[in-house]
């Protein structure tokens, strides 16, 4: 143990209680305090959504402390999409048949991992406790005094108040993060911004079959794409399905408007028919499950001196359909786990805290920032451009160009989900430029006969 230095961090969601880990094994003294009971006495919601997608970036940072392998046996791998098309289906491209289409998420070893929220939470709390990391539970933070880096908790059960002073704070409290509250109250020019869409979620089951098995193919994600709305499914380990509705809450399609169970049913029936004849509660759990707001957080510095540091969605909150906000957080313990160790004499319980937190947001704040901007994006090309012959087109070319120049080209979605080694910034910025190439070649005349000429390859090499 580093003598002396105790490290407090609030809140012990799955960015906090992977971060510890790494802490702790880097010899510091870790005790994390988490506003819920603990979740593994109490089986109760880990918070949002059910089940996540866990993909590379994820996994390095689970790799990083050497606990990969324990995970993958709590995941479930997804290969790409299904597509559940309207009936009477969308025009098919040659080949494809049927009103449900599968688009691989990248190259056949690439795969998403279907995991349940708080069985991950609760699996990486038990490794943290191996490696000594104290978990106090019903303890919600009320302040944190930046100055004398001290942290106000009150205890749901006792209402008693404890001040925890320590050496450094960590705030992974998610997105309405107390940690950062310090910031935007006590400190000058703190820029904070938060901004929620007109669509929220509701989370509904898709049951196992009589004979105990999944009711659908569970190597993949499924997608209802609808234009404006959406719902999706992924696997659990339980066969059952998780299904998400992405929906408006007002309007005359929305959350609003479906408020009787006739019109819920209805209005199922003929948007996701195939999904509802798997759904024996749906009735009782559109209506009991409350449907949940998703917002944008951005803010800035995530530091105040060598005393706070936000990491997770504390630091960049973001809404869930590029699957990666856990991604990204996994990928801040890694960041900040790197800085720590450039730094050497951290290990005699010295070094420049201000420089290790300072470089940390530096790098990692447009990042934050871009994978916020390509969550928001791909939340129309989920709902809406999955379902569409152009768009598919678009991706086949993309994929049989990448193919061939796999140095020269990687699909957007395989740079932010596979491509570890390329920042989320980059993989933003280079997708723009294939975007504008693509363009082109989807207006070259008689596309759809010529997609895999070598005409169209060449007109792409050239603007490359
Ligand atoms: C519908 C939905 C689907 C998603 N799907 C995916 C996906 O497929 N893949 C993916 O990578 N990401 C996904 N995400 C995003 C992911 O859930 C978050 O990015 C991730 O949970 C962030 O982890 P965190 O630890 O920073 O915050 P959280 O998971 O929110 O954890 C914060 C913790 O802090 C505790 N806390 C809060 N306030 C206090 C306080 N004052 N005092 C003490 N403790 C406190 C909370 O109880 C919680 O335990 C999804 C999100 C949503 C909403």
């Amino acid at each position: 143990m580093i003598a002396n230095k105790n490290f407090t961090i609030v809140g012990a969601g799955l960015v906090g209680s992977l971060l510890s880990i790494y802490l702790a094994k880097r010899g510091y003294k870790v005790t994390v305090y988490e506003r819920r009971p603990d979740l593994r006495k109490n089986r109760m919601s880990a918070g949002r959504s059910i089940n996540l997608a866990l993909s590379d970036r994820g996994w390095r940072g689970l790799e990083g402390v050497g606990i990969d392998d324990e995970v993958r046996k709590i995941g479930i791998p997804m290969k790409g999409r299904t597509i559940h098309n309207l009936n009477p289906p969308i025009p098919l491209l040659k080949g494809e048949k049927g009103g449900l289409t599968f688009q691989p998420y990248g190259k056949d070893h690439q795969a998403n991992y279907s995991v349940s929220r708080g069985g991950l939470n609760c699996l990486l709390m038990d490794i943290a406790e191996k490696h000594d990391v104290k978990f106090l539970f019903n303890e919600k933070c009320t302040h944190v005094d930046l100055k004398t880096t001290t942290a106000s908790f009150e205890n749901f059960e006792t209402k008693k108040i404890s001040e925890i002073k320590s050496d450094r704070i960590f705030g992974t409290d998610g997105v309405f993060s107390a940690a950062r509250m310090a910031l935007q109250t006590s400190t000058d020019r703190f820029t904070y911004s938060q901004s929620y869409l007109d669509h929220g979620y509701k989370e509904l089951t898709i049951a196992a079959t009589k004979s105990g098995d999944f009711a659908m193919s569970a190597d993949t994600l499924h997608i209802w794409p609808r234009g404006n709305f959406m719902l999706i499914a992924l696997p659990n380990l339980d066969k059952t399905f998780t299904c998400t509705l992405f929906f408006p809450f007002e309007g005359e399609i929305s959350f609003a408007s479906l408020d009787t169970k006739e019109k819920m049913l209805k209005f199922f029936n003929e948007m996701f028919a195939d999904a509802v004849a798997l759904m024996p509660t749906l009735a009782e759990d559109y209506f009991a499950n409350a449907a949940s707001s998703l917002a944008t957080i951005r803010c800035f510095p995530w530091s105040f001196e060598d005393k706070l540091l936000l990491l997770g969605d504390a630091a960049h909150g973001i809404v869930p359909f590029f699957g990666q906000g856990m991604n990204c957080g996994f990928e801040d313990c890694v960041v900040l786990d790197g800085l720590i160790g450039l730094t050497p004499s951290l290990s005699k319980g010295e070094g420049d805290w201000t420089r290790i937190f300072k470089e940390f947001e530096t790098l990692r704040k447009p990042d934050g920032d871009a994978i916020a901007e390509l969550a928001i994006e791909n939340y129309i090309e989920m709902r809406d451009k999955v379902a569409d012959p152009k768009f598919l087109l678009q991706k086949k070319i993309e994929a049989c160009f990448s193919e061939k120049h796999p140095d020269k080209w990687t699909p957007l979605y395989a740079m932010v989900t596979y491509r570890t080694d390329m920042r989320y910034s980059e993989a933003l910025s280079k997708g723009k430029r294939q975007e504008e190439i693509m363009k082109k070649i989807m207006a070259m005349k008689d596309i759809e006969k010529k997609w895999d000429s070598e005409e169209v390859e060449k007109e792409i090499l050239k603007m490359i």
